[in-house]
């Protein structure tokens, strides 16, 4: 017999936890499936002990700028057993957390792997459960081109694995993933070579903040193959050897990591047995109000590909359950203007449109604002690297569209002028705003 539910949640990650717990709170039976552990890929494998990591590369750079400051005899040697048995000990922590939450907002946990068997069903090790509202929350994973010796390779899950700090690394592909990680080992002292098949990483950011990090990365000694592709990956004396397509094959070294993105985790899943429409991309695909083709079955999070990010995931699940439990029908989340970090060595805090967009948008009506300086923070350092700021306004009121930033504390710094974005601020509110001196922030609203 199967057992009855108002909701049924496939994947305990950002999107399933968030929309489940909210679900339950305006009192519906809600079962929540996960396979692994909860949390999801954020939790588990991303957001959380990446942040943690950054935090140590941080630390490690703070540790050099404190020499300038007068700070003598800091020897700063990493135990990394230490930093990654702390690092899921405190996964853990969340772990038990998250099933704590859960179990206190009501929802019924099944742990194991779900599969449709029928619209509205679901199948868990034999167990079948039933709802007339069923969410697919099954997040992403690594995807590796198919390459020769792709094996020999980790991706950022493995990162996550790795019991020692290597010596050298190559990080294939340039997005979020790539320049995160290739920061982080770089700041902790391993020799790395970032490979890109574009001129400069973070395709789709604006440009300006795209040269800046190509200029961070150089000046970190991070060997940059641009314009290149990955051919294959052979091993040479125990150690990995990248060779690219103009022929050349790079110094092996101990580690080799594919970021060249993520694919929805569809496969496995009997959306065939239900008739859910996948993308050309293989995504989930699902309207405004994540609902999919079929009635009663909607989507969320990263297998939808609609702006991987964990608030976004967080966000429209909760929408939903607002939609189809809170009396709220006409709920649903906005996509525009997702501000994001990406937590380079130095982050960059974005939001809203990049230059080139803006002007393919709206021709001769945008206006930019940009100032490039040096922190205070620099002022005692032998090394000076520059913030970059700037404002993309548009039409005679200067409303401002793109605020872009790259420098110290610009991971912190944007949610705020987010806020503003989002209520339409215009170029003048920005400047009527006394600055907060001295800050990096302040030369936001003091650009002419
Ligand atoms: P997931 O979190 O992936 O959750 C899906 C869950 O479904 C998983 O737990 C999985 O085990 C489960 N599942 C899948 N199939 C089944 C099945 N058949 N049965 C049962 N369970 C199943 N975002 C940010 O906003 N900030 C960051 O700093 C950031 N850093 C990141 C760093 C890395 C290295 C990575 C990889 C991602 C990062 N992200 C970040 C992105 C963020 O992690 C994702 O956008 C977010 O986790 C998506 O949530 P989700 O619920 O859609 O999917
Ligand atoms: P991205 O899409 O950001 O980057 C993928 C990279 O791989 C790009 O440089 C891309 O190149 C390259 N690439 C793709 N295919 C190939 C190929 N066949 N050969 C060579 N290079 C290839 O994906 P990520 O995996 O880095 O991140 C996934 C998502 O996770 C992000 O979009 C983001 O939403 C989220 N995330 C968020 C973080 C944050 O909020 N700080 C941190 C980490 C992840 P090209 O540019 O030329 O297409």
């Amino acid at each position: 017999m199967d057992e009855s539910f108002d909701y049924l949640v496939l994947g305990g990650g950002s999107a399933g936890v968030a929309s489940a717990r909210r679900a339950a709170k305006y009192g519906k039976r809600v079962a929540l499936v996960e396979a692994s552990r909860l949390g999801g890929t954020c939790v588990n494998v991303g957001c959380v002990p990446k942040k943690i990591m950054w935090s140590a590369a941080s630390l490690a750079e703070a540790m050099h700028d404190a020499e300038g400051y007068g700070f003598g005899g800091l020897a700063p040697e990493l135990d990394f057993a230490k930093l990654k048995a702390g690092r899921d000990e405190y996964v853990r922590f969340l772990n038990e957390v998250y099933r704590r939450n859960l179990e206190g907002e009501g929802v019924v946990r099944v742990p194991g792997y779900g599969r449709f068997v029928a619209p509205n069903v679901l199948d868990v090790s034999g167990r079948r459960l039933a709802a007339p509202h069923v969410l697919v929350a099954t997040g992403g994973e690594p995807w590796v081109p198919d390459l020769p010796g792709k094996e020999l390779a980790i991706t950022s899950d493995g990162f996550f694995d790795l019991e020692a700090l290597p010596k050298s690394a190559v990080v294939v592909g340039a997005g979020y993933i790539g320049v995160e990680l290739a920061g982080i080992f770089a700041a902790l002292g391993t020799r790395v070579t970032l490979v890109m098949r574009a001129d400069a990483p973070l395709r789709g950011f604006d440009r300006t903040l795209r040269e800046a990090l190509v200029e961070h990365l150089q000046a970190a000694g991070i060997g940059l193959e641009r314009n290149v592709l990955v051919t294959r990956v052979g091993e040479r004396e125990g150690r990995r050897a990248v060779h690219l397509d103009d022929g050349r094959v790079l110094d092996p070294a101990d580690v080799v990591l594919f970021a060249t993105g993520r694919r929805a985790k569809t496969a496995g899943l009997g959306l065939e047995n239900v008739g859910i429409r996948l993308d050309d991309a293989g995504h989930v695909a699902t309207d405004e109000f994540q609902a999919t083709n079929v009635p009663g079955h909607y989507a969320v999070g990263d297998v939808t590909g609609r702006v991987p990010l964990t608030p976004v995931a967080i966000a429209a699940g909760r929408r939903l359950a607002d939609r189809l439990f809170g009396g709220e029908p006409e709920a649903r989340l906005d996509y525009e203007n997702v501000p994001t970090v990406v937590f380079s060595h130095p982050p960059i805090g974005t939001v809203g449109l990049p230059e080139d967009v803006a002007r393919a948008r709206y021709g001769d009506a945008v206006k930019v604002y940009e100032r490039r300086f040096t922190s205070l923070h620099y002022a005692l350092t032998p090394y000076k690297p520059k913030t970059t700021v700037k404002l993309v306004v548009v039409g005679a009121d200067e409303r401002v569209v793109g605020i872009h930033v790259i420098g110290l504390g610009a991971d912190e710094m944007i949610q705020g002028f987010a806020v503003a974005l989002k209520m339409g601020a215009r170029k003048m509110d920005l400047d009527r705003t006394v600055a907060i001196h001295p800050t990096g922030a302040e030369e936001l609203v003091t650009l002419r």
